[in-house]
Order: structure tokens, then sequence, then C-alpha cells
């Protein structure tokens, strides 16, 4: 008798995590049934996927994306819409990976986790702005959270060993850092960065929204806030290194002085493989790191000065309650208006403390109350942007 496949539901499945999880998932046709999936605007590459893969279920937007997909896939295959599409899809397979952008992805979260289902979270946004809620839908059996972000998923592999709660006998954890691509850059040559220079990362391709976070090292900072949410480590013990070749994903620091780190070339597909297959690796190899020749990894602090959103991000876990929500929802706003050609890559960062500046305390006790930071930052931060 063969092994049952395991049900794999894929949200985000247009993006630079969807497409390389996809990747992942035609190695191992023998593994996993991939029987859902959702996209946002790509409606042709979407029916490209259910197609391809024989998808059962289907997420869009919106119902006129409902109409353009239903004419491209088989009359059988069921569409459904909006937030609850996204919630009801994430609600029966045994592994749902969150590729979604944004906070657009938190019902994929909360309802893989409500259904007692593994979680292959690579939307980092969804756990820093509601970490109280995700926390309580963590606790549900079986309920299980594998990190896709290469530094966290470094992490976990790092901590298998280690106690599991608050990690008494961990030090510090060390995130790694690329620099982005303006590493070196004084703040007088950052004041002229173009959206071309923002958009060309020196060792990953991805979306364009993280690739203009890494750009200004909020997304960093933004992955300061999710280690902390994911390990129950308190960011002072989260430490920031930088290291271009981006070769160590990141480490763990010991009480006795150890440290714990993963290595591989930087390609998501080994992480996306990690959380689809984990406790077991999946055999299919990504490439070998060359230790043939010489190979020098370097590691150095970040210019705090020059990308102030690091602070920001400290900032804001130290003050807790929804201030992450809010930073992460202002920082969505600008980065989406520099996008749109709106403002400068050198006013993103100002624009974000402006909206922290108008914050005020609350503990984020509901999701009602995630929803309602998330609109209020949002709304603060649309009412600075140039008109
Ligand atoms: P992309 O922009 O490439 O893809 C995002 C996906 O989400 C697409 O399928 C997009 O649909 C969909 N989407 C966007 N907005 C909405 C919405 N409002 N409702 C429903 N679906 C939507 O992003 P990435 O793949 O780069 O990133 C996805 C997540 O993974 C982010 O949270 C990012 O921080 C995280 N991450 C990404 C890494 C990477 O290497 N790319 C590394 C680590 C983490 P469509 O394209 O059809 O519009
Ligand atoms: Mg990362």
């Amino acid at each position: 008798m063969t092994a049952p496949h395991t049900r794999v539901a894929l949200m985000g499945a247009t993006g630079s995590i969807g497409s390389q999880t996809l990747e992942v998932l035609r190695r191992e046709p023998d593994s996993f049934d991939l029987v859902a999936v959702s996209g946002g605007r790509r409606i042709h590459e979407l029916s490209e996927v259910v197609n391809e893969f024989a998808v059962q279920h289907v997420g869009v937007v919106d119902e006129e994306d409902r109409t353009r997909l239903a004419a491209l896939v088989d009359a059988n295959v069921q569409i459904v819409v909006g937030e609850q599409g996204l919630r009801e899809l994430s609600t029966g397979p045994e592994v749902v990976v969150n590729a979604v952008m944004g906070f657009a992805g938190l019902p994929v979260t909360l309802a893989t986790l409500e259904a007692g289902a593994r979680l292959a979270l690579a939307n980092k946004e969804s756990l820093i702005a509601a970490a109280p809620v995700v926390a309580s839908a963590r606790r549900t059996p079986e309920a299980k959270i594998l990190p896709v972000d290469s530094e966290h998923c470094a992490i976990y592999q790092c901590l298998v060993g280690s106690s599991e709660l608050g990690h008494p006998d961990v030090t510090r954890l060390l995130l790694t850092a690329s620099g982005g691509p303006f590493r070196g850059w004084s703040r007088d040559r950052l004041g002229s960065v173009t959206k071309s220079d923002a958009l060309a990362h020196p060792t990953w391709t991805m979306g364009p929204k993280i690739t203009i976070d890494s750009s200004t090292l909020m997304n960093k900072g933004l992955e300061v806030l999710e280690a902390s949410a994911l390990f129950g480590i308190e960011v002072d013990r989260i430490d920031v290194v930088v290291h271009p070749q981006s070769i160590v994903h990141s480490m763990v620091e010991y009480v006795d002085g150890s440290v714990l780190a993963q290595l591989s070339r930087p390609d998501m597909r080994l992480p996306i493989a990690y959380c689809l297959g984990a406790p077991e690796r999946l055999a299919h190899h990504w490439g070998q790191l060359d230790f043939g020749t010489a190979l020098t990894l370097e590691f150095e602090p970040p210019d705090r000065d020059a990308f102030p959103a690091l602070d920001l991000a400290y900032v804001a876990a130290r003050r807790g309650g929804a201030a992450p929500a809010w930073l992460s929802a202002a920082n969505e706003v600008c980065v989406e208006a520099f996008l749109d050609d709106r403002i400068a890559w050198r006013d993103i960062v100002p624009l974000v403390t402006r909206t922290m500046d108008e914050y005020v305390d609350d503990p984020l006790d509901s999701l009602d109350a995630v929803v309602a930071n998330d609109a209020q930052a949002r709304r603060i931060t649309h009412g600075n942007l140039p008109s």
C-alpha cells in the first residue's frame, strides 16, 4: 500500500514564493496533492496553475475575477471569493502555505491554525499585525507554524533539540541580513535612490514589496518582530548581523556560548521544502555549497543610522500591543505609494515614523481590534501622503 498524499493548499500561488512552492511540488508528485490555490490580480497565471495541477478549489479577490477565471478553467472547478473564500480554502488541507502578500494574508493564517493544521508561513505581516490573536489560534490542538522565511526556518532548525517554551537555554537569536542593495551607502547617497536601484536585490529575487522592504531594512525589522512572535523570545534577545553572502541564514547562541547556524545556497525552495516535509527532509537536492574552492563568509553590524527602520521595529516591539500592527500597516501603505511613484524612497521610513508618532497604546486583544488598528494606521498614513 502506498502512503496517502498530503493535501496542500497554496494561498498566493501566483507570486514569488507561490511559484517556488509549485516548483517544489512538481518534484514531489508522490508525496503531495495540491488541492486548493488562490491568487490576486494575475488571473491568467492562476488559471495555468489550476489547469496544470488539476486543482479543484480556487480563491480569487472579487466577483469580476471569478467570472474571468471561470472562462479559463474546467467547469467543475469551485471558485470562492474574498476573505471568506480564503478562510474556506484554508480549512481542510493538512498543510496550508501562506504566500499571500501583506495584511491580506491574515484570514489564511487564522483559519489554518483554527483548523488544527500545519501552516507553512511566508506571510510575516499577518503574524506581526495580529500576534496575540495568532498566539491563541496556535493553541488549537495539532496546529503548528513552520516558518518559510529563510532566517526563521534556519532558527527553527537550529532550535530543534532546545526546550520548547521560551527557550531558557538560548541567549540570543542572530538574524542574518544581506544588507540589501544599499549596504555601505551613506545617508546622503541614500537621498537619491531610484525605484530601479531599490528593486535590484543583490542575492534574492522576490516580490516587489519585500524587495523594497529589504532595501530599507524594514524587512529585517519586521523579521525581528516575526522571530519574537514565532519563538516566544523578547526582542532584546534578538540581534541582526549583516552577512552579504546570504549563505548563513541565521544563528542561535546558547547559554554555553555555542552558536548553531544553518547554511545553504540562497534559494527559497529549500525552506519551502523543509516546511512541507518536516520533520523529514524531502530528498530532492537544490544544489550544494562548494567548499572545494575558497568560500568567504563575512559578518558586520548593520548601519542603524543610515537605516532607521530597524530601530523603529525594536521600538514598536518594546511598546507592544498594536504598535507592530501599526508599523506593518504604515509600511505597506508607504511601499505601495513608492511603487506607484507617489513618494520617493527616502520618504518611506520618515512617513512610517510619522504614523508611529500618532500611535496610542492599545492592547490588541481581539480580531476586531486587529482589523480596527490596521485600518486606523492606514488612514493616518494615507492622510500624510502627498495628494
Ligand atoms: P508576491 O507579490 O510575489 O506574491 C504575493 C501573492 O499574494 C500573489 O499571489 C498575489 O496575487 C497575492 N496577493 C496580493 N495581494 C493580495 C490580496 N489583497 N488578496 C489576495 N491575494 C493577494 O510576494 P512574495 O511571494 O514575494 O511574498 C509573499 C509573502 O512571503 C510576503 O509576506 C513576503 O514578506 C513573504 N516572503 C517572501 C520571500 C520571497 O523570497 N519572495 C521571502 C520571505 C518571505 P497576484 O500576484 O495574482 O496579484
Ligand atoms: Mg527573510
